[in-house]
């Protein structure tokens, strides 16, 4: 926005707090360049005599008040010298504040929120109770609140300071519904980190500037006189139509709406090196392992990529437990393990596996020399050989268990190893939840099915539920083997009935259509409801089945 110049505020008076400084002092200038006459005003003498003397300097039609916003008589004397000197008040741009104290807002004592919300709101309410009747007298007018882009996205030190501020954009509507009869808009200005003394501490401290930063799209803290060119048009006959409203200028900064925000974490993304993420964050990000890797669309945020080692432990969600050195392998013997702890509101972990090359079973399918196995509890014994491009699902028990530990275990035959998997952790209410106790979940009318095991992976003893999702005006499913396999699906039934446990022999009383995969392919199965199947793996451990496991066909969802 180009700076002064059109006069478009000619005549009308602006009163605006805190103006002796930064966005205030900004303002200021900006309304008088815009052709207003501007009373400035602070709790310091001296700073608003060297404001005022500033300003006139730059020909600026100018006066100065000192008033603290929390004094009742300071207020009052505002607005009084206001009408004595320019014969009544337009404009009010209510823009002081205070953070005494930093920290989480549960750590906040109760004497620093009360100051927190005196002065951030209340008197942000007294001083408009003050300036509605003098508004009212010119026919007309505005108000503009400063707030901050920490209304939408609380700043995790500073709690109680950023509530104050998402009380300052219910204020906005709250006023500006009651004095839109009066001609006098009401609107909400929220900065992001702007160079002032108030964001000192941001801004001049190297690491915490860096790193946020790389929050900001635009690349860089904003300036105070970026803040005033936006309140100057929201005090104009340009925003003639505009009430209500809370307008974030923040670089790009995360800003959504007070609802989006709460879905905006979590979202995954890309990150720079091709690795997903998720939207957290820098200060969240870093808490649970992960580095910022670019950011998230439209800058909400920055993309979190958590990839970890040997003794990796994190909360993040999307994360890659990998092998020493990866992508190159290694050979030798060790016990690696990884520990992911999620929240009560996790219901599954997802587990892709980008590869796994473990030395293959060799005694009766047995894993003799390495494998990987899951914390005591999981369902599934140890798995190695190789294996890619597969997953599964594991129920979570919140109630008995919030966390899940996978060791992989080398030992010492020679053997070129390496593993990457990437962990997912969904949500009770998410939609990509697949139904309990399903180790796989399809989701496409057509698609590949890997098993856990379809490159040579022995799974001795185990039962899963491969699980498709029937899609709208679908009655059958063809399938078509690419490979040999051994498991058996023994039912097929809709997800509505409660599906018996891993590890339990599948009763066949809870099978509508049972069938077997050994009957001679493609075989089309008719279809009433969304369905699953069970495969059973053998469990005879005299023989070696490694060949024999594999996993590989496509389905297709057949129209009625
Ligand atoms: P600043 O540069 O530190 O200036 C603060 C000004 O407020 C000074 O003129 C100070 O003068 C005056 N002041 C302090 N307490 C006062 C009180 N109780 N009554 C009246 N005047 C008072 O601050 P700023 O960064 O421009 O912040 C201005 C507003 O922008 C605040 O509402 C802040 O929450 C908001 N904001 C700032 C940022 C940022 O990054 N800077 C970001 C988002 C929102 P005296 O010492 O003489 O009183």
């Amino acid at each position: 926005m180009a700076t002064g110049g059109n006069k478009k505020l000619t005549g009308k008076v602006a009163v605006v707090t805190a103006s002796t400084e930064g966005i205030g002092l900004a303002a200021a200038r900006r309304l008088g360049e815009d052709g207003a006459h501007v009373v400035i005003s602070s709790r310091k003498q001296k700073n608003v005599d060297r404001a005022v003397t500033e300003l006139q300097a730059e020909g600026l039609s100018v006066m100065g008040v000192t008033c603290h916003v929390a004094k009742e008589e300071d207020r009052k004397n505002l607005f009084d010298k206001a009408v004595e000197k320019f014969g009544g008040v337009d404009i009010l741009v209510s823009n002081a504040a205070v953070n005494p104290a930093v920290g989480g807002v549960l750590d906040c004592p109760g004497e620093v929120w009360d100051k927190i919300f005196e002065v951030n709101v209340k008197n942000s309410l007294q001083l408009s109770q003050l300036a509605v009747p003098l508004i009212r007298q010119r026919k007309g007018g505005a108000i503009v609140y400063i707030s901050s882009v920490a209304a939408f996205q609380p700043f995790v030190l500073l709690g109680a300071y950023s509530v104050s501020k998402t009380a300052l954009l219910g204020l906005t509507k709250a006023v500006a519904q009651q004095v839109a009869c009066d001609n006098i808009r009401v609107n909400c200005v929220a900065p992001g980190v702007i160079k002032t003394k108030f964001s000192d501490l941001l801004v001049n401290t190297p690491e915490i500037h860096d790193k946020m930063v790389e929050t900001i799209p635009l690349n860089r803290v904003g300036k105070p006189k970026e803040i005033a060119g936006l309140v100057s048009f929201l005090c104009s006959d340009d925003a003639s139509y505009i009430t209500g409203e809370s307008f974030v200028a923040a670089g790009g900064m995360q800003s959504l709406s007070l609802f989006s925000v709460i879905r905006f974490k979590n979202y995954e993304c890309v990150g720079n090196d091709g690795l997903m993420g998720v939207c957290y964050t820098v200060l969240d990000c870093a808490r649970g392992g992960g580095n910022p890797s670019g950011q998230c669309a439209a800058g909400f945020g920055v993309c979190c990529v958590t990839s970890q080692g040997c003794g990796g432990r994190t909360w993040n969600n999307i994360t890659y437990f990998q092998s020493p050195g990866f992508p190159a392998t290694f050979n030798q013997a060790t016990t690696c393990t990884h520990t992911l702890t999620f929240t009560s509101d996790v219901c599954q972990i997802r587990m892709d596996v980008e590869v796994i090359e473990l030395s293959p079973p060799t005694v009766h399918g047995r894993c003799i020399d390495d494998s990987l196995t899951f914390s005591t509890g999981y369902k599934w014994s140890s798995v190695c050989g190789t294996t890619v491009d597969t997953h599964f699902y594991h129920d979570v028990d919140t109630a008995q268990s919030s966390a899940l530990t996978f060791t992989f275990t080398t030992g010492s035959k020679s053997f070129d190893r390496r593993w990457r998997f990437r962990l997912s952790q969904i949500c009770c209410d998410q939609l990509s939840m697949a139904p309990t106790g399903c180790g796989q979940y399809f989701t496409t009318p057509k698609g590949l099915i890997k098993g856990w095991n379809h490159d040579g992976l022995y799974l001795s003893g185990q039962n899963y539920a491969i699980c498709v999702r029937k899609e709208r005006n679908t009655c059958s499913t063809t399938y078509k083997d690419k490979r040999q396999f051994a498991f058996k699906p023994i039912c097929d039934d809709t997800f509505e009935y409660p599906y018996p446990v891993f590890n339990d022999a599948p009763s066949s009383t809870t099978c509508q259509t049972p069938f077997t995969f050994l009957n001679p392919m493609p075989l089309t199965v008719p279809l009433q409801g969304p369905h699953y199947f069970y495969l059973v793996t053998t469990t005879d451990t005299t023989n070696d089945h490694t060949t024999a496991t594999n996993l590989f066909y496509t389905y297709t969802q057949n129209t009625c």
